[in-house]
């Protein structure tokens, strides 16, 4: 079965060939921790956590390495951490932890690496370094900026040429700046905003620079698989691939550049003007994790989504389906692990999850009305199938039973397990961070001599 992925560069399928099938590697950009992540927020991470699965499933867990980026430095979070007058740290680990917590929720795998802007800095102000001396940046009034100039193929993602930019820059271009299309790799800290020393003066870096650098220091250029949301082409995914090869001459930054259609409320944009932001903190209270994951990925990754309640409703009765199909079968033994042949081959086809959902109602529809033989397969077919997807992870009775969701419950005994261990090992700030997760989940934690048990608290 050959994987085929939709390459915004080529504007094409094409098959996917790894560089190294030994290390396959792929990076997506992650969240900026200031608030809550909306529903939004979380179809990329669901659409890539199947492709991290796939790949997974293709290559073997230990052959696969995913990084996505933590923006904890940003304007928004000094404005957030402004208001409660407390240090950024304070708002970005409470931000991601809860972010976490509720991707975890809706069934995406953590991330081989999960780097952070402030933990990346020095690799941030020396990759700016190199692309000083080799002239591809510039300083400026205490800016450093990149020369657009010296990547000859800047455009080429997005399908915009640089006169194009002159034509669309707004008439207020910053005096410094020796092209309308530059942009800022390091800037000075306003007062009162985080600062860090540099050799270009102390301040902070832009957003584009930080991916780059993460990509370089988790990854190594060229990546096979680049991955985010389709507004992040232009300008960011651009400048991302504009410092990356301009900084390591490497041959080629990534050889997939797969993007994600967007999410919209009904027909409006999710806004908070509108009044039409959907958590998924909230969410997760009000359907399971799973009913929500099939919402993500009933669509196909690159159309765009309309969110309604009717899209979560019909979720649900899909889930009800399959798991109703499981609940009658309890006494089939399911046979071989691996998923069917047609389910494969809707998955590997640029992750086409509609026809790999289709596939798992056949399987059940077999699973019921065909022969033992065809049943033991089904039922073997299904579960591999959903298990690949993310679905069909809780038991069917439970499923039916409601109650804590299956997934959240293993999530939390995982975390609380890993609590105890970072305990033991004196780790106490893996400790907090686990602490601080489990608060954002809503959990209750309550120590004993026998050991932790915990129930989970009314949301406030
Ligand atoms: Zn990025």
């Amino acid at each position: 079965m050959t994987l085929s992925l939709y390459d915004t560069m080529a504007r094409a399928k094409r098959p996917f060939v790894p560089v190294n099938p030994e290390r396959v590697t792929m990076y997506v950009c992650g969240p900026t921790v200031y608030n809550f992540a909306h529903i939004g927020n979380a179809r990329p991470v669901v659409a890539f956590d199947v492709l991290f699965r796939l790949l997974r499933h293709i290559y073997g867990a230990e052959h696969v390495v995913y990084a996505a980026n933590v923006t904890d430095v940003d304007d928004k979070i000094n404005r957030k951490a402004a208001d409660e007058g407390v240090p950024i740290s304070v708002i970005t680990d409470r931000y991601l932890a809860a972010y976490n917590a509720d991707m975890s929720v809706l069934g995406a795998l953590r991330p081989t690496f999960q780097p952070r802007a402030t933990e990346t800095m020095d690799a941030i102000i020396a990759m700016i370094g190199r692309l000083v001396r080799s002239n591809a940046a510039y300083t400026a009034e205490g800016h450093v900026l990149f020369n657009t100039q010296a990547y000859s193929d800047y455009g080429k993602l997005s399908g915009r040429s640089l006169d194009d930019m002159i034509a669309g820059a707004r008439v207020d271009v910053a005096p410094y700046k020796q092209h309308p299309a530059d942009f800022v790799l390091w800037k000075p800290s306003k007062p009162g905003e985080p600062v860090w020393e540099s050799p270009f003066g102390p301040g902070r870096p832009g957003w584009h620079i930080e991916c780059s650098a993460m990509i370089e220091q988790t990854l190594g250029l060229p990546i096979d698989i680049h991955g985010g949301g389709n507004d992040l082409i232009f300008p960011h995914h651009e400048n991302e691939m504009a410092q990356g090869m301009c900084a390591d001459h490497a041959s080629g930054y990534a050889n997939y550049w797969v993007h994600n259609g967007f999410l919209n409320m009904g027909d409006q944009k999710m806004s908070k003007s509108l009044g039409n932001v959907e958590l998924v903190h909230v969410l997760i209270g009000q359907a399971p994790g799973e009913a929500l994951r099939w919402a993500l990925l009933a669509s196909h990754y690159r159309q765009p989504l309309a969110w309604t309640d009717d899209v979560v409703a019909q979720a649900r009765a899909a889930l009800d389906n399959l798991y109703g199909a499981l609940r009658r079968s309890a006494d089939v033994q399911a046979e071989g692990d691996a998923p069917s042949e047609g389910f494969l081959e809707a998955i590997c086809d640029d992750l086409n999850t509609p026809r790999a959902n289709a596939e798992l109602f056949a399987l059940a529809k077999r699973l019921e009305i065909g022969t033992p033989a065809e049943r033991a397969r089904a039922k073997g077919g299904l579960l591999a199938g959903g298990a690949l997807l993310g679905f069909l992870q809780a038991d069917p009775e439970a499923w039916f039973h409601g109650g804590v969701d299956t997934l959240l419950a293993e999530r939390i005994d995982a975390l609380i397990a890993e609590r105890v261990d970072a305990r033991a090992a004196k780790d106490w700030t893996r400790a907090d961070a686990i602490r601080a997760e489990l608060t954002a989940l809503n959990v209750e934690v309550m120590d004993s001599a026998s050991g932790a048990t915990w129930r989970l608290r009314e949301p406030a």
